[in-house]
């Protein structure tokens, strides 16, 4: 086998949850799944695809009609004219993220990571034989991103750069100036810019703001997809939205990859952007009221976090336990039975941190907090034993 792919270090959230998985009992705080049902009128749509014969390969690019109903949502939430053939439809935004990697990444050429941010930014940069750069996310700087830092990690060999907001795992919601200041600065030194918007319907405070209307030059590629804001983690649809050219080049690496996406999810999907959206309002404001119970449990216990703006994510600081995020994840796993996404496994700057995830319900956050308060103060330096 290929080291490129034996080296890939698999994602530290994932071996937290191979073990919640061999324990019934486990609270279960470390997943970003939503933990809603998926709502009936979707459900109902993938039944009736199914039903009236939706069960053969589709176009490399996806449904014609999904396609448009993508586009208008970018218009409509952008003010950005999209076409349908700017969209490409995806297994899960996992794979229009690895279309991104694939079609814009060389060997050896430098991408522009956010630390903390989603490993998998980190796992697909080494799959394509590319170099992962990090720029920092601090909570000094309320883990907005500072142009400047950024800047400083452009070399010869930098490609592309990512953003994720909402992010995985702060929470935090980018300012309109810090998108804007980013996109000027991918402009001037010429980086594509990948920009993970997955959580867009997930604000709390605010607005989101996303990087397309601070594009003028095509250079880039909007993530965006169904899971996270409709509860449809088990469809796998997501979308790029980005040139023609792009599109057409990605539906050949579709064609490579999977031949194409699901019919019925795509039916389901489908009915999710073009259906009510009271439901995706409804969840966020109940991740909202999860997000005010954990603070206030979290300030109750005295333990540092970060209070965040947007997705369904957590930060609270471990240091003083004395361990590391893995270490604590997993001995809170073990001794007290809560499942968490440990800091180290986001990047350098998180590593004294754990993630939970606010998709679960409030008694299992409210235990899930006692026990982490439990174990902080059990291991920390005021502690006996
Ligand atoms: N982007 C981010 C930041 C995520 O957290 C996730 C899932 O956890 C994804 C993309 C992938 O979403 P999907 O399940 O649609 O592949």
């Amino acid at each position: 086998m290929v080291p490129r792919i034996t080296e890939i270090q698999g994602s530290g959230i994932r071996e937290i949850m191979a073990m919640a998985l061999q324990k019934p009992s486990v609270i279960r705080l470390e997943v970003g799944e939503p933990d809603f049902d998926t709502p009936s009128h979707i459900v109902e749509a993938a039944c009736q695809a199914l039903k009236s014969g939706s069960t053969r390969y589709i176009s490399n690019t996806a449904l014609a009609p999904l396609r448009q109903a993508a586009a208008r949502f970018f218009e409509t939430s952008t003010g950005v004219a999209t076409t349908p053939d700017q969209i490409l439809v995806t297994h899960g935004a996992i794979l229009s993220l690895a279309t991104a990697w694939h079609l814009l990444v060389d060997e050896g050429d430098e991408v522009l990571i956010p630390d903390p941010g989603w490993p998998n930014y980190t796992m697909l940069t080494r799959l394509v034989r590319g170099v992962p750069r990090f720029y920092q996310l601090t909570p000094q700087s309320d883990f907005q991103p500072d142009t400047a830092q950024i800047e400083s990690q452009i070399g010869p060999r930098t490609k592309l750069m990512v953003l994720c907001s909402p992010s995985n795992p702060t929470g935090q919601v980018y300012g309109e100036s810090v998108i804007r200041n980013i996109l000027s600065l991918a402009r001037e030194r010429d980086l594509y810019v990948v920009s993970d918007e997955i959580y867009s319907n997930i604000v709390f405070e605010g607005s989101h703001t996303s990087a397309l209307p601070y594009d003028t030059d095509d250079r880039t590629v909007v993530v965006h997809g169904v899971s996270k804001s409709y509860a449809m983690t088990g469809f796998r649809v997501g979308f790029t939205r980005a040139t023609a050219d792009y599109v057409v080049q990605g539906a050949k690496l579709q064609e490579a990859l999977v031949s194409c996406g699901t019919a019925a999810s795509q039916a389901a999907a489908l009915a999710a952007l073009e259906g009510p959206q009271d439901c995706v309002r409804e969840m966020r404001d109940v991740y909202r009221q999860r997000r005010d119970l954990a603070c206030d449990e979290l300030t109750r216990h005295g333990l540092g976090f970060w209070r965040p703006h947007g997705a369904f994510y957590l930060l609270i600081d471990i240091a003083p336990s004395g361990m590391d995020g893995r270490e604590f994840a997993l001995k809170l796993i073990d001794e007290k039975n809560v499942a968490v996404a440990p800091g180290p496994t986001f990047g350098q700057v998180s590593r004294s941190f754990i993630r939970i995830s606010l998709a679960s319900s409030e008694d299992n956050i409210k235990t899930g907090i006692e026990r982490i308060a439990e174990m902080v103060n059990d291991r920390g330096p005021h502690s006996d034993g």
